[in-house]
């Protein structure tokens, strides 16, 4: 049995969560003290954390727990079963978001937690590495086609 009562438990979960959103406000404001543009909440498969729309690249923030890091994923004393089961379930569901995004074209970046309590920035470079060919491509792109305007509509 649980040692906790339901309201204990789920009182507990909700901080659990609560530091979830945490992590990814820090992210979030590093991504932009980079100049890194990104939206939140985008209406695709799984609702990804964070999506930079140059390289297509939809991120989560998995927290140790609820996706079983193996590195800090505890597993509560009681309801041992229930935990695992439900940790498996997140574990599938991640796979199939995955999935339906590579599908739509988007590349899933999936940031443990412990990235983020690690090192931010260093997560922030990764993606900037991922985004910034396409940012570069885009960029190019927009000077060359001033630079023809210039040239010919004068
Ligand atoms: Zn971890």
């Amino acid at each position: 049995m649980d040692r906790l009562t339901k309201s204990q438990r789920s009182r507990l979960m909700s901080r659990v969560r609560q530091r979830g959103t945490d992590l990814e406000r820090r992210l979030r404001s590093a991504l932009r003290e980079r100049g890194l543009r990104y939206r939140s909440n985008a209406r695709l498969p799984g609702t990804p954390d964070i999506i930079i729309r140059a390289g297509k690249i939809a991120v989560f923030v998995d927290g140790c727990f609820w996706h079983g890091c193996l590195l800090h994923g505890t597993m509560p004393k009681t309801n041992r079963h229930f935990w695992r089961l439900k940790i498996r379930r997140n574990r599938e569901r991640d796979g199939e978001v995955d999935l339906a995004l590579k599908k739509l074209g988007w590349k899933t970046i999936r940031v443990w937690e412990h990235d983020i309590k690690k090192s931010v920035n260093r997560v922030v470079e990764r993606l900037l590495n991922l985004a910034s060919p396409r940012l570069l491509a885009e960029r190019t792109r927009l000077t060359s086609r001033r630079n023809i305007r210039a040239k010919y509509e004068k």
